[in-house]
């Protein structure tokens, strides 16, 4: 009785860090596309890859607004993938542990800009033990050509794509079937200033 326990319990932890890998990972392939191949002047999600593409230029900017005006999208797109979860009967601990934490990324992401006063003990101490993405394994995105660690919850899952060069390859693969290339990013050159 007691061992059984002991494995649903264990199973169920499994199932809810699965979810924050797999969203760790999803976090990395939605910045990597906008890294990498998105416009600013695209319609609707332009201005969001405006901001991104900004804060390679001033980390710090990533912070402006409130708690709500930074994940007001981001709460729409994860109550929508719920309801669809829901009505196609595949609500569980690993899609619920995806949705919650993915809907958490910006958050995430903004911490590791924050100095450890402005994130307080708590998540301070969760970006110790890198289950919260740390300041320094982030500044690994921002101090290359932010063509690298795209993922941004955790310290976990870009340690593995970049070991198998997983997005090097996904732009190879690109480039060969649609001629597309990825777009350097402007902060990595220094004739560009952008318009603040
Ligand atoms: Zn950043
Ligand atoms: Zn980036």
């Amino acid at each position: 009785m007691v061992g059984s326990t002991i494995t649903a319990a264990g199973a169920f932890l499994l199932k809810v860090l699965g979810g924050l890998w797999f969203a760790d990972f999803i976090s990395g392939v939605v910045h990597w596309l906008e890294d990498r191949y998105g416009n600013p002047e695209w319609p609707v999600i332009g201005h969001t890859i405006r901001e991104n593409q900004q804060h390679h230029f001033t980390p710090r900017s990533f912070l402006k607004g409130t708690l709500w005006t930074r994940n007001r999208e981001v709460l729409a797109i994860g109550a929508a993938f719920l309801a669809a979860f829901w009505a196609f009967d595949v609500l569980n601990a690993f899609t619920v542990s995806a949705v919650i934490f993915g809907v958490m990324s910006n958050e995430a992401h903004a911490s590791a800009h924050r100095s450890p006063p402005e994130n307080g003990r708590i998540i301070t101490a969760l970006q110790k033990t890198g289950l919260l993405q740390s300041h320094r394994h982030h500044a690994a995105h921002h101090r290359k050509g932010k063509d690298t660690h795209f993922c941004v919850l955790t310290n976990h899952v870009n340690p593995v794509l970049e070991r198998i060069r997983f997005f090097q390859t996904l732009e190879a693969i690109v480039t060969r079937v649609t001629g597309v290339r990825p777009r350097p990013d402007l902060s990595v050159n220094p004739r560009y200033r952008p318009a603040i």
